[in-house]
């Protein structure tokens, strides 16, 4: 699936994408040009339908990184009274804190380990002992580690409690399946360069439209306000503010990519495959996953470094670089580790390719990885 000598990004975004997505964005668009605003219809009409959010559901696109989009859904959709319960398994759902404490909103922490998923009934124990908690914001995939929390428990426990559910599914949005008819989700925050496969710059928000239109005037940002973006874009058919509208492009062409290659079941499938063949590969050479199979999700893979003395993560960066290959630099706070991605327009076969060029390259160091 790759062509020319780049390197491969086995990171979890900007990750590796496919030259017609590329291509897409070899055009200058205007932002009044009518062909460009039906192009942002059509990819929020797509974003909705990957998560089965028909009618009850809508698609607000917005500039920046992912933590944008997820900064603006939390400073949309919580009132300022609201208090936000946030699990926390990583540096994702610490990022949510930072954000709730900036905007000055109330919150819960429940404090997990990095490899431990949240299950619904400490959920549900957090709501029995917090009465004040109104919303529960959710890492889905913690890229931190490569875990997957619950999220249809979750979402089935928030619809019970009458809880408001944000989901940060920024790493798992068109890999793993969602199903918003099943109930208990308000809010979905994912970006175009993660799992669809298009290059980084804008976020999205998929929500529900009635928590939508009852956010008029609450957002404390005027750039980051959903509401506001939404309503504009509903009046003029144009983004609020100079669109992204080569990364549109490109989101808009690797959708098509997506459909033509079977949608969420087929990426979540091929995701998987490159996933074991990571995990198989690397294991032969002598490497530990930090997760347990179970909960590890077909996304991004943390290993633990060599306990050789002469380990060093920038050496090791560099020459497995040169080989060809883009790693990434491990994100837990206990252990030393480093992380291989397994997204973006690569199959199983670059899989294969970078452990030999990793085998190669521990070699070439004089590395022990027992
Ligand atoms: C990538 C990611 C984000 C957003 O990070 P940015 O650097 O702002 O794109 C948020 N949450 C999760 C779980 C992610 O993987």
């Amino acid at each position: 699936m790759i062509t020319g000598n780049d390197p491969i990004l086995l990171t979890p975004g900007p990750l590796t994408t496919s030259p017609a997505t590329r291509q897409a964005m070899l055009r200058d668009w205007g932002s009044w040009d009518a062909a460009f605003n039906r192009m942002t219809q059509t990819v929020c009409a797509d974003l909705v339908e990957i998560v089965h959010g028909e009618n009850d559901y809508v698609c607000v696109p917005l500039q920046g990184s992912g933590t944008f989009a997820v900064e603006a859904a939390i400073g949309t959709l919580v009132p300022r009274q609201g208090c936000v319960l946030v699990p926390n398994n990583g540096a994702y759902c610490a990022r949510l804190i930072r954000i709730l404490q900036r905007l000055g909103i109330a919150y819960v922490e429940l404090p997990l380990r990095e490899d431990e998923p949240v299950s619904a009934a400490a959920i549900e124990d957090a709501f029995n002992r917090d009465s004040r908690i109104t919303h529960v914001a959710q890492v889905h995939l913690e890229t931190s580690a490569g875990l997957l929390n619950p999220l249809d428990d979750i979402a089935a426990l928030c619809q019970r409690h009458g809880k408001s559910l944000i989901v940060d599914a920024m790493s798992s949005f068109g890999a793993l399946p969602i199903d918003l008819r099943k109930g208990g989700i308000d809010a979905l925050v994912s970006a175009s360069g993660k799992c669809l496969e298009g290059v980084p710059g804008m976020g999205f928000v998929i929500v529900r439209r009635s928590v939508l239109d009852a956010a008029a005037g609450r957002s404390p940002s005027l750039a980051l306000d959903l509401q506001d973006q939404y309503a504009y874009m509903q009046k003029t058919t144009q983004w609020r503010f100079t669109p992204p509208t080569h990364v549109l492009a490109a989101l808009r062409c690797a959708l098509d990519q997506f459909i033509a290659q079977g949608g969420q079941p087929a990426r979540g499938a091929r995701y998987m495959r490159n996933c074991a063949a990571l995990i198989e590969g690397m294991t032969a050479l002598g490497f530990e996953p930090f997760l347990k199979p179970a909960v590890q999700a077909p996304v991004i893979v943390t290993f633990h470094a060599p306990r050789d003395p002469a380990w060093n993560f920038a050496d090791f960066y560099t020459a497995v670089r040169e080989a060809g290959y883009v790693l990434y630099p491990g994100k837990l706070t206990q252990v030393e580790t480093f992380r291989v991605g397994c997204i973006g327009a690569i199959d199983a076969n670059e899989l294969h390719n970078a452990v030999a060029a990793i085998g190669r390259t521990l070699a070439c160091l004089g590395l022990s990885v027992k």
